[in-house]
C-alpha cells in the first residue's frame, strides 16, 4: 500500500467505530450540555460477593509482590526473573478476568484494575505484563467475540500461558488503514504475511492476536481481521527484544509472520470486524493504565509527603516553601482524582447499566497526562536525588527512591494504546457523534442533495429544541446540588461549563463546518475541557461515597486546581496561536530555517569511532524460532 490518504484513513477509522448507543453515556451527554449526574451518583457500589473475591485475590498479590518480586533486580537486569512470571501465573493472575467456569479467577473491572495498580506499583514492567497479557491480548476479544468453541480452547490456556496483541508495523502506527500484513485464504486455513513492531509480550508470548488484511476473493468479504496465532507456529520469529526509555522488564518485540498457516477457526469474529474488535476491547481494557497512572500518582503522593517533611532547606522542611507546597498540592488532589475516575469508570463498567466508552477514553487521556505531570512535580519536589537512580542513592546510603523511573516508566503511557492526540480525535468524534447524525449530512461532501435537504430539515427540528436547553440550568440555581455540601458550588460549576462547552462546538460547527475536523487545537481542548469536568464530577461523587472530612478536602482542592486549568482553556478556545503554528511548522518542514540548527552535532549519525551498535539486553533463547 503506497499511500493512504487522509480520507480513506478517516474512513477506515469511522468504520471501526461502534455506531450504536444502547446504554446511556455520562460523558456523551456531557459534551451535549446535559450534566447528568444521575447516572454516576450514587457511586455503584461492588456487590458482597465481587468485593470478597477481590480483597481475597488482592491480599494474595500484595503478598507476592512484597515478598517474592525484587523490583531492583526488573531495573537492573530489564527482565521479569522467571520464578516471578511462575508464582504469578500460581497466583492466577494472568486469568483474573477470564470468567471462573473457564479455570480465571473472575475478578470484576474494579478489581481487576486495583490488581493492576498493586502489581504495577512493584514494578511497571509487571502491570506491562499482566495487562497487555489481559487487556488487548488474547483473553478478552476471546471473551467478548470468540465462538464457545474458541473460548472453551484458548480461554482455559490463557489462565496460565502468555499472550500478545499485533497490530503495530513499521509503517502502521496510528493509522491502521496502512496495514500492511496480510492473510490469504487456503482452503480451511489463512495464510499470514508481515511484520509486527513493538509487541508488547512478543517475546516470551505463547499466543498472539495478529491483525491481518484478508484481500477481497469470492466467498470473501476481506478487510482487517484478528486472528488467534499460536506463537510457536512455523514461521513465527521473534527477530528483536526493544528496549526503551522506561518499563525495562517489558518483554516487547519485533516479530516476523512468514507464510504462516492459520485454520480458519482461530479467525476471532468476521473478516473485516478486527479493528472494531480492537476498539471495543478496549472499551475496557482502557482503563488499565489509568488504574497504573493512579497508582503512580497514589505513591507519588507518599514520597512527596515524607521527603518534604523531612528535608530542611533555608530553616524550613521544603514542603513548608511556598513554591514546593503548590506541588505537594496538585498531586495529592490529582492522585485522588485519578483514582476516582478509574474506580468510578469500572464500577460503571461492572454494572452495566451505562456505556462507558467515553469515560474510559477519558480516563486514558487524562490519567497519562497528569500522571506525567506528577511524576515530573515528584522529581523536582525531591532536587537531585530525584534525577538520581534508585540503585545510586542506595549504593551511597540513601534510600533507594525510583522517581526517575516514575517519570520515564510513565511517558509511554501518552503513546500507547492510543496517543493523546489520536485520543482527542477519538473522543472528540463522539463528543459530536449528535451533531453529525443530524446535520453531517449538510456537510458530507458525498452526500447528494436531497439527502442534504433532508438533513437540514432534521437539524432544523433538533437545534430549535436543544439550543435553548444551553442556555439556563441547575447550575445557575444557587440551592441545587445541596446534598454534597461545600462540593454543591463545583458540580453547579460543571452544569454550567457542560454547556458552555455544548455552545462552544455549536459556534464552531457553525464557523468551521466540515473544517471542524481538521480544527485540531480547538477539538483537543474541547475534549481537555471534557476530561476535567468528568474528573471533577468523579471527585464529588467519590468524596461523597467516602463521607469523611478529608475526601472533601481533596476533592475541594482538585475542583479548585481543575476551575483554573478549565477557565485556560476555554480562553484558548478562541485565543491561540493555532493558525500561525500551523503555518510555522510547514516552514519548519520545508527546510526555511535549518541554519537555526547550526553549532550542534547529531548524535544519531555514527562517528568513525563507533565499530558496530552496542548489544542490547539478551533476548529468552526459547522464543526465538527460525523462519521456516
Ligand atoms: C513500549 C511500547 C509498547 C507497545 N506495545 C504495543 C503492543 O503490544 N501492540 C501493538 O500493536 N502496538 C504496541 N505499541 C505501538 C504503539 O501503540 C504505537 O507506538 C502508537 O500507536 C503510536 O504509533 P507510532 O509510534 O507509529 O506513532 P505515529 O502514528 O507515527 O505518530 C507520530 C506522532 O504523530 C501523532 N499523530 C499521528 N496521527 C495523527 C493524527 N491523525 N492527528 C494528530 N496527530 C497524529 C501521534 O500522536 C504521534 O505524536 C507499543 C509501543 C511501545 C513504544
Amino acid at each position: 500500500m503506497a499511500h493512504v490518504d487522509e480520507r480513506t484513513a478517516r474512513r477506515v477509522a469511522e468504520e471501526a467505530r461502534e455506531k450504536a448507543w444502547r446504554l446511556p453515556s455520562f460523558g456523551k451527554q456531557l459534551f451535549l450540555g446535559d450534566f447528568r449526574l444521575d447516572l454516576i451518583h450514587p457511586h455503584p457500589r461492588p456487590d458482597e460477593e465481587d468485593q470478597g473475591k477481590g480483597e481475597e485475590f488482592l491480599a494474595r498479590l500484595r503478598e507476592f509482590c512484597e515478598t517474592k518480586v525484587d523490583p531492583r533486580v526488573i531495573e537492573r537486569e530489564a527482565r521479569i526473573p522467571d520464578d516471578v512470571i511462575k508464582g504469578l501465573k500460581a497466583l492466577g493472575a494472568f486469568g483474573m478476568k477470564i470468567p471462573e467456569e473457564y479455570g480465571g479467577l473472575g475478578l470484576s473491572q474494579v478489581y481487576y484494575n486495583k490488581a493492576l495498580m498493586l502489581a504495577g506499583s512493584t514494578h511497571s514492567a509487571l502491570g506491562a505484563l499482566l495487562s497487555a497479557h489481559q487487556s488487548i491480548g488474547v483473553p478478552q476479544p476471546i471473551k467478548l467475540f470468540g465462538t464457545d468453541r474458541q473460548k472453551r480452547e484458548f480461554l482455559p490456556r490463557c489462565v496460565n500461558e502468555i499472550s500478545a496483541f499485533l497490530l503495530t508495523e513499521p509503517d502502521v502506527g496510528s493509522d491502521p488503514a496502512r496495514l500492511r500484513t496480510t492473510a490469504v485464504p487456503d482452503g480451511d486455513e489463512y495464510v499470514i504475511d508481515g511484520v509486527k513492531l513493538w509487541t508488547t509480550n512478543g517475546v516470551i508470548a505463547d499466543l498472539l492476536v495478529v491483525m491481518a488484511r484478508v484481500p477481497k476473493s469470492e466467498g470473501h468479504r476481506g478487510g482487517i481481521t484478528a486472528f488467534v496465532v499460536e506463537a510457536k507456529s512455523e514461521g513465527v520469529t521473534v527477530e528483536n527484544r526493544n528496549a526503551f526509555m522506561g518499563l525495562r522488564g517489558i518483554e516487547n518485540g519485533v516479530t516476523r509472520l512468514h507464510q504462516v498457516r492459520v485454520p480458519a477457526a482461530n479467525r476471532v469474529g468476521e473478516e473485516g470486524q478486527g479493528l472494531k474488535i480492537a476498539l471495543t476491547t478496549l472499551n475496557t481494557g482502557r482503563l488499565s493504565l489509568p488504574a497504573m497512572c493512579a497508582g503512580a500518582a497514589k505513591w507519588a503522593t507518599m514520597i512527596a509527603r515524607e521527603w518534604s517533611r523531612e528535608r530542611v532547606q533555608w530553616g524550613r522542611p521544603v514542603g513548608e516553601h511556598e513554591a514546593v507546597a503548590a506541588k505537594i498540592s496538585f498531586i495529592a488532589a490529582t492522585a485522588y482524582a485519578l483514582e476516582a475516575m478509574v474506580d468510578l469508570s469500572s464500577a460503571l463498567a461492572d454494572d452495566s447499566r451505562n456505556d462507558i466508552r467515553i469515560e474510559a477514553a477519558l480516563a486514558k487521556l487524562y490519567a497519562s497526562e497528569m500522571a506525567c505531570r506528577v511524576a515530573d512535580e515528584l522529581v523536582q519536589i525531591r532536587g537531585g536525588r530525584g534525577y538520581e537512580t534508585a540503585e545510586s542513592l542506595a549504593a551511597r546510603g540513601e534510600r533507594g527512591v525510583p522517581a526517575e523511573q516514575l517519570l520515564r516508566d510513565l511517558r509511554i503511557n501518552r503513546i500507547f494504546e492510543g496517543s493523546s492526540e489520536i485520543m482527542r480525535l477519538l473522543i472528540a468524534r463522539e463528543a459530536v457523534d449528535t451533531h453529525l447524525s443530524v446535520a453531517g449530512d449538510i456537510i458530507d461532501p458525498d452526500a447528494d442533495l436531497k439527502a442534504k435537504a433532508k438533513a437540514v430539515g432534521r437539524a432544523g427540528g433538533f437545534y430549535s429544541t436543544w439550543f435553548p436547553t444551553l442556555l439556563a440550568g441547575a447550575g445557575q440555581r444557587p440551592g441545587s446540588y445541596a446534598g454534597f455540601g461545600p462540593l454543591a458550588r463545583h458540580l453547579r460549576y460543571v452544569e454550567r461549563s457542560s454547556r458552555k462547552l455544548a455552545r462552544s462546538v455549536f459556534y464552531a460547527a457553525g464557523r468551521w463546518q466540515g473544517g471542524l475536523e481538521r480544527r485540531q487545537g480547538f477539538l483537543g481542548r474541547m475534549v481537555d475541557i471534557g476530561a476535567e469536568l468528568f474528573a471533577m464530577s468523579a471527585v464529588c461523587v467519590r468524596a461523597k461515597a467516602d463521607d469523611r472530612p478529608e475526601a472533601y478536602e481533596l476533592a475541594e482542592a482538585f475542583c479548585a486546581q481543575a476551575r483554573v486549568r478549565i477557565g485556560e482553556l476555554f480562553d484558548r478556545l478562541w485565543h491561540n496561536t493555532d493558525a500561525l503554528d500551523a503555518r510555522l511548522a510547514r516552514r519548519v518542514m520545508d527546510g526555511r530555517y535549518t541554519w537555526l540548527e547550526e553549532g550542534v552535532l547529531d548524535p544519531s549519525i555514527p562517528g568513525p569511532w563507533i565499530a558496530e551498535p552496542a548489544p542490547g539486553p539478551s533476548r529468552r533463547k526459547n522464543v526465538h524460532h527460525t523462519v521456516a
